[in-house]
């Protein structure tokens, strides 16, 4: 059976969203299937973020409906009728991303394995020895056993987001969403979390990155999605959508990049 006989970790149809009057989202149809590695490419502005932040429900879709994991986001359907979920059901569903953002947001005062075992230990309740000796794993992944006892602070920022890389992964999540990873680094620093999110691609991991790394993009998407003012203009394959975009907006935007 292939990867696409299952269904979507993420079906989108008609998505939108507004805030107030003005509509940051519109009409965005789209299936992630498992494994898939999508990277969302497009200016500032254009709801790339808001998108992401829909799917792991820091924001409430206001148009269409998405689909993550199988489940509709915020609803539960009884008969006819769709009924909005408690905080501690969208609690549960938001469990099924993990999210690395810009900027890593470690918990400053906690060491680096503390960092991972957090989630799994208080939210999950999953059982101590085998959080640690997953985390640990997950530490020796990223190129980090070596840091397991030093604090965030004392990490130099692409450290910090290997680190964040790995306490998203120790919650076990389908899907993995990257808003920026690399934005905020130096770039002798980029290099080595895009190789930690090189390596978690090519694990089958399902993956939807926003991101200016049009090389990386590439090599490593399975499909290029370009957005402007809230929608999506393009996607396909990395090597038609960034070398032979079809829409002129794709290739102003491209260009500017480069
Ligand atoms: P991107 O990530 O592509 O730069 P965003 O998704 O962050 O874009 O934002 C898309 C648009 O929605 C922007 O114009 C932004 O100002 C607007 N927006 C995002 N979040 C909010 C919010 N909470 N309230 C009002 N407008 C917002
Ligand atoms: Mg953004």
């Amino acid at each position: 059976m292939s990867a696409h006989d299952k269904a979507p970790i993420v079906r989108a149809v008609a998505v939108g969203k507004r805030f107030g009057a003005f509509q940051a989202l519109q009409g965005i149809t789209v299936d992630i299937p498992v494994g898939e590695v999508l990277c969302v490419i497009g200016p500032s502005g254009s709801g790339k973020s808001t998108f992401l932040r829909c799917i792991n429900q820091l924001e409430t879709v206001t148009e269409g409906a998405l689909w993550v994991g199988g489940e509709l986001v915020g609803h539960r359907r009884v008969g006819n009728r769709l009924h909005a979920l408690s905080d501690s059901e969208i609690a549960r569903q938001r469990l099924k991303t993990g999210m690395v953002f810009q900027h890593f947001n470690l918990f400053p005062h906690m060491t680096v394995l503390e960092n991972l075992i957090e989630g799994p230990l208080r939210v999950q309740r999953r059982a101590r020895a085998q959080v640690i000796a997953e985390a640990q794993a997950l530490l020796a992944r990223v190129g980090l056993a070596h840091k397991s006892a030093a604090f965030a602070i004392e990490l130099s920022g692409g450290q910090q987001q290997r680190v964040a890389i790995a306490r998203a992964l120790a919650m076990r999540p389908q899907l993995m969403l990257f808003d920026e990873p690399t934005s905020a680094l130096d770039p002798e620093l980029v290099g080595e979390v895009l190789s930690v999110m090189r390596d978690l691609a090519s694990s089958g991991m399902t993956m939807l990155v926003v991101t200016h790394e049009l090389g990386f993009a590439r090599e490593v998407a399975s499909r290029v999605m370009f957005m402007d003012h809230g929608q999506i203009v393009e996607i396909g394959a990395p090597d038609q959508v960034l070398l032979e975009p079809r829409h002129p907006r794709t290739r102003e935007f491209i260009a500017a990049v480069r």
